[in-house]
């Protein structure tokens, strides 16, 4: 047994262990063989090629980003930078109802999916292709995936201004399982967007009960994060009731002037929902959120930040305000006139945003949006943020529970097995940061400056990332759901 664990490739000697399960850190070291975690205690004695002093430094298991939209920039630049900088080693992609497979455009790539990518970047048809790719491509980091609600329903529903008939439910229910016996995690949906607007909860429902079937996951952008929130928050948990498919409410906010401190309320409402059905949440720690520019949330309230446009290049950067106002028309208006393009809203109050961060079930997701020529700062910045701003400076949580929620948390919450914790057996995927000088760098103006203090990344035991530069060997997987191979 001991002769088993007494050669190891690397050992990280001397660090801080947070394992991911919230319990408090303790001293220990880590050793690492091939993909996994082969020992841990004080292992002075063993054999290693590769010794690395961490003392001073926590040994933390490896990011999950709970929420991305990463699906095809991890092949088309599978670098990764803005999330291996952070720590980050697996993404949860095709959120928000819109996953790149499996789909491809015959003509412009419609909007929301334009968030994602280029026409010839949407090149999977099939969710099997899609995998084979990652595999083969080997992105920094790992990738487990969500099916997209609104990727289905583009392609098997006729009408998208109604819900799906009986036939194109079986359709989409077809393409589904398809996916999750090729290892997808679970469905998305993103009813706030037009492609899947019209769906109803019977349409969503018959997909979700596909999704328990198969053990894997439901996430909702729900209809309406606003005024409407509460109604929006009872449709989805509506959807995922009857068969108790694992609800995760993502980028949970209240958004707009009005709804500022309702947290306390929407939270409430999550809270009595978890009594009888699963129910996770995944936040940014940022106050504004950022998608494509929609007229219908210039509200003149929040201000607006313009991250591209595709009439308007050289608009990025400036107020939605400014811009009316020298255009001499509404903020609506010009919204109009910018689109396609994508905005940064400055719509969320700082006390409701600390409540869900901080709430129990509630995971860390960056949201970024890697195509945006200015993109909102937590593509960079949303995991030293949370761990360097709330956790150490504010005190809004531990480093401990700060950790939990982008690791072991997400883990179990999406069945990523063998991930998420620092554990003989688990997978390396180990994040060694300073706990004293972890913070973002990225802001508003300069959005892609690399967050400081995450020293060393692995990721299934390879070097990802060390002296503030990415590695020349990449290693990363396709993770299917657990029991899937
Ligand atoms: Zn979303």
């Amino acid at each position: 047994m001991a002769t088993d664990i007494l050669h190891a490739d690397t050992v990280l000697m001397g660090g801080l262990v947070i394992d991911g399960s919230g319990r408090p850190a303790f001293r220990a070291d880590v050793a690492l063989r091939d993909d996994t975690i082969v020992a841990i205690g004080e292992l002075r004695k063993i054999s290693a090629i590769r010794i690395i002093d961490v003392t001073g430094l926590v040994i933390a298991p490896g990011f999950i980003d709970a929420h991305t939209h990463d699906d095809l920039i991890c092949i088309t630049q599978p670098d990764m930078t803005p999330k291996v900088s952070q720590g980050v080693t697996t993404l949860i992609v095709g959120n928000c109802g819109i996953s790149a497979p499996p789909l491809r455009f015959q003509t412009s790539v419609s909007e929301p999916f334009n968030l994602l990518g280029q026409k010839e970047d949407f090149a999977y048809a099939t969710f099997a292709s899609y995998r084979q790719t990652i595999e083969k491509v080997s992105p920094r980091v790992n990738v487990a995936a969500l099916v997209g609600h609104s990727t289905l329903r583009v392609q098997c529903v006729d009408d998208l201004g109604r819900p799906a008939t009986a036939a194109e439910r079986d359709h989409m229910n077809a393409l589904l399982q398809e996916a999750l016996n090729q290892g997808a995690i679970g469905m998305s949906s993103g009813v706030f967007y037009a492609p899947a607007q019209a769906a109803d909860v019977e349409e969503l429902q018959s997909l979700a009960q596909t999704v328990a079937g198969a053990g894997g996951v439901y996430t909702s952008h729900i209809r309406d994060e606003r005024d409407g929130i509460l109604e929006a928050l009872r449709e989805a948990f509506a959807v995922a009731e009857p068969t108790r498919t694992p609800l995760i409410l993502s980028h949970h906010k209240c958004a707009g002037v009005r709804n500022w401190g309702r947290a306390v309320e929407t939270l409430g409402l999550i809270d009595a929902a978890r009594e009888t059905q699963p129910v996770h949440l995944d936040c940014y720690p940022y106050t504004a959120g950022s998608t494509v520019i929609r007229p219908d949330l210039a509200d003149g309230e929040v201000e607006i930040l313009i991250n591209w446009s595709t009439p308007y290049p050289d608009m990025a950067g400036r107020t939605l305000k400014s811009i009316a106002e020298g255009w001499g028309t509404t903020q609506a208006g010009a919204a109009e006139r910018l689109m396609p393009g994508g905005a940064s809203y400055f719509q969320m109050h700082e006390q409701d945003m600390r409540e869900i961060l901080k709430h129990s079930c509630c995971m860390v997701g960056s949201d970024g949006l890697p195509h945006d020529s200015l993109p909102h700062p937590r593509l960079w910045g949303t995991f030293p943020r949370v761990l360097g701003r709330y956790a150490r400076d504010l005190n809004v949580m531990s480093l401990e529970t700060a950790v939990h929620k982008m690791t072991g948390l997400p883990a179990a919450t999406f069945g990523l097995s063998k991930r998420g914790a620092i554990a003989v057996g688990m997978k390396a995927d180990i994040t060694v940061f300073d706990a004293n000088t972890i913070i973002d760098r990225a802001t508003f103006e300069d959005p892609t400056q690399i967050a400081e203090g995450v020293v060393h990344v692995f990721v299934n035991g390879a070097l990802a990332w060390t002296q503030n530069a990415v590695t020349a060997e990449r290693n990363g997987r396709f993770v299917s759901r657990a029991g899937v191979s």
